[in-house]
This record gives C-alpha cells, structure tokens and sequence, in this order.
C-alpha cells in the first residue's frame, strides 16, 4: 500500500513539480468550468472486477463463476449504497479492481495505482467471508516507511484484540475488514484526485508532513512521518502505548507511517463511524486500551476530522468555497495550517 506511493509522490515532488503545477491549475480550471460530478453514478463493478496473474499482467479477465461464492460484487454494492456522495464518487473513479492470483511481497493486501484497485486475491476472499465484526489480530508493524530514517518495529506479544461494534446498537451491515479495505483506498483515490485536489502530488495531509520536514517542531526527524513515538517501541505493547495513541492526531499506528495513510485510515475509520455506524476498541486480556469513538472526541485530531469533513463535503460546496478550499490547501492555511 505504501512504497509505491511514496515513489510516486517523491518523483512528482521533484520531477515534475512545475509541470504537474500547471496540469493541476489546468485541471482546476477546467473542473470549475463544469459543474462537480453528480452524487449519483453507476459503478458498474461488474465491469470492473478483473482477475491477473500478475499486479502488471497485460491482460485481466472477467471473474470465474467459482468467484460467486464470495459475492464480492454484491458485497461492493453495498457499501456503495450506505456511502456518503463523495465515497461513491470514488467508487465511480475507479476504472479496474484488478484481482491478483500470485501476489508476492507486493504489500500487505492491496493498494491503489492511479485510478486501479490492486487487490491480493487470497487476501479478498478471506475479507469477503469474513464475519461482519471480526477483525484481524494486528499484531505487527513497521514504521516509518520510504524513510532512511531508522525502521521501528512494534511486536505485539500480549495479545491485543481489536473489536468492531457498532456505536448505537444495530447489525452489521457490512464486513468489517472488506469495509475498511476498500475504504482506505478509495481515500487514496479521493487524495489523488485531481479534480478535487489541486495539490493531490503531496496530498491531503501534506501540510503536517511539511510541518514536520521544515523544523516547525523543532526536530530532525527529516522524511520520517511520526510525531507520538519517539524511539522504537520496546518489544510487546503496553498501555502506555495506547494511551499515546488515543491522545495522538493519528488514527492509527500504521498511520504514522505517512500522509497518505494517515489521510485513508482517518478516512475510512471516519466514514465508518458515520454512515455505517461501527466503532471499535482494541483491548487486552478484558483491558480496554483504545476507544475509536472516544478518539474522535480528543482535541488533538480534530484538525484532521475536519479535513477529511470537508473532503466528504467537496462537492457540496459552492464553487467559491471549492476555490478557497484548493487555496487554503496550497498555501497550508485556514483548515490545512497545521500549527
Ligand atoms: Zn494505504
């Protein structure tokens, strides 16, 4: 999910800076000549599901009738239909959900490049019979990445359990883990897009990652994404840990890893929250250590939720608010200052 965004974002960072500039004042312009794309659209994810081989085979086929017991269309569907306008905008941008058989060591389960879906295919299935309020036991992870900075490592060795619920009661209407899934990288979408982010090569959160990089902290921390964890986690997590996390502006651990994650797991567990109503803790042995919801009530990550909120509200902002949105974006300030 990472590297190859972080490539691409450093190779439109200092490749193409000037002319990825114009294209996108070009595109602003053009995108404020029509008005923005309907909140209705057909995405048509039977056209756009595909099987490969391989990530970059030439060819993708339509889905063997074996596919059917995972119902992974109807699946998308449903989750398209509970999301809010812009989510289904998303949806509607994507031009192939490419379904791959032997995925290597590409990434954990899949990615976005450009306007595609990269999807591991064993990863897919399982996430798509998966029960509704399961999720994986996440028990490793490595921060930050794309840095030369040192790689941390945190090992869970006490059995942490993350445990989807919902927040005022309800079934699940969706599973969990293929929710979150196909969320995070349609936020990565959305980040990229140009038409609604005139500065998609640095993304929504660029503003804290140059906030960071500049020295406004007073650190050299250089490239490195992260701000709560000052050393490597010690082996095996402890509260103190959690604690950290819930008073963070990071939605996650794997969020500190860069602005594009953070921007998709903020994202997704956001429009989670409020249009499918699931909430979640991460506990320990009975202990709670991590509340979703009462995150999102700390002061220090608001700065964040209001984003992704005018994110989710982009297209309905008058065109000017839609200027003064890019504006604010390119000069890090208003909503976007990250001080
Ligand atoms: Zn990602």
């Amino acid at each position: 999910m990472l590297l190859p965004y972080f490539v691409y974002w450093v190779a439109v960072m200092f490749l193409n800076r000037v002319a990825c500039t114009l294209v996108a004042t070009l595109l602003a312009f053009l995108g404020s000549q029509v008005h923005s794309f309907a909140a209705i659209c057909e995405p048509n994810f039977t056209q756009k599901l595909c099987v490969a081989g391989h990530a970059y085979d030439r060819h993708c086929t339509p889905l063997p009738d074996s596919y059917s017991d995972y119902q992974i269309d109807r699946q998308l569907h449903d989750l398209f239909e509970l999301s809010p306008g812009m989510v289904q905008k998303g949806f509607c941008s994507v031009s192939e959900i490419r379904i791959v058989k032997n995925w290597g060591t590409i990434s954990h389960g899949g990615f976005v490049d450009g306007t595609r879906i990269f999807v591991d295919r064993d990863f897919l299935f399982q996430i798509a019979l998966m029960e509704p309020d399961r999720a994986f036991e996440r028990n490793t992870y490595y921060f930050p990445q794309g840095s030369d900075a040192e790689s941390f490592e945190l090992v869970d060795h006490h059995q942490v359990e993350k445990h989807p619920k919902h927040a005022f009661g309800g079934e699940f209407v969706v599973r969990y883990e293929f929710a979150h899934f196909f969320l995070h990288e349609l936020a990565h979408i959305l980040d990229f897009n140009w038409e609604i982010n005139t500065h998609a090569g640095v993304g929504y959160f660029g503003c804290f990652h140059a906030h960071q990089v500049l020295g406004y902290e007073n650190h050299t921390q250089g490239w490195r994404y992260i701000s709560i964890v000052s050393k490597p986690f010690p082996k095996g997590l402890t509260s103190e840990v959690y604690s950290q996390l819930l008073n963070s502006e990071f939605a996650s651990f794997y969020s500190m890893s860069s602005p594009r994650e953070d921007f998709a797991e903020l994202f997704a567990d956001y429009v989670l929250l409020q249009y499918f109503d699931v909430n979640y803790t991460i506990e320990k042995s009975g202990e709670e250590l991590f509340d979703r919801m009462l995150q999102f009530e700390n002061p220090n990550i608001q700065k964040k939720l209001n984003i992704v909120r005018l994110v989710l509200s982009w297209s309905e902002m008058t065109k000017q608010n839609q200027i003064q949105f890019a504006n604010d974006r390119g000069a890090c300030r208003g909503a976007f200052d990250p001080r």
